[in-house]
């Protein structure tokens, strides 16, 4: 198990301090922090990349103008990490498929499949979390579950 723990908060906040100018004017950022989450064990770097790959999806999905949420909470004993975005959403034949690595729709060159690949392994096979996708035109959530202790 990590031998650290951290703050979400401050993890989503850097992540998205060093993704400002890729965010860019026409998005818009809405965050909404649960307060007085306990710190949990994590490994830090490992989780922004996750939210790296989360967020890089959404801004690819919105094309430049939308609104991009960031949230946490509490469920049950685990921590809920939400990411989402009002892009066109995720066709039902694909949820299955878009954790398969090298599963892309992208064009050659813009995507290689594999940052959601990547992610479930940091957050199920690293820490013990779950990832969750809820999606429908316009509104399409990512939902990460981590626990609180190790
Ligand atoms: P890549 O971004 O290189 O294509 P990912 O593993 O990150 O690889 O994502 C796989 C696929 O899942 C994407 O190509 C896209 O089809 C779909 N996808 C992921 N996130 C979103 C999103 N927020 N909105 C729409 N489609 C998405
Ligand atoms: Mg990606």
């Amino acid at each position: 198990a990590p031998g650290q723990t951290a703050d979400l908060r401050e993890l989503l906040d850097s992540t998205l301090t060093m993704l400002k100018r890729k965010i860019g004017d026409g998005v818009r950022v809405d965050t909404d922090y649960a307060p007085d989450l306990p710190r949990i064990p994590v490994y830090a770097a490992e989780l922004n990349q996750v939210w790296t790959n989360l967020i890089d999806n959404a801004l690819y999905a919105m094309g430049g103008s939308g609104t991009l949420t960031v949230r946490t909470g509490r469920e049950g004993d685990r921590l809920l990490v939400e990411i989402g975005d009002t892009g066109p959403g995720i066709p039902e034949e694909h949820l299955e498929r878009i954790f398969t690595p090298f599963f892309t729709t992208k064009p050659v060159g813009e995507g290689t499949g594999l940052g959601l690949d990547i992610s479930w392994r940091i957050v199920v096979g690293r820490h013990d979390g779950d990832i969750r996708v809820l999606s429908q035109p316009g509104d399409t959530r990512f939902q990460v579950l981590l626990p609180v202790t190790p």
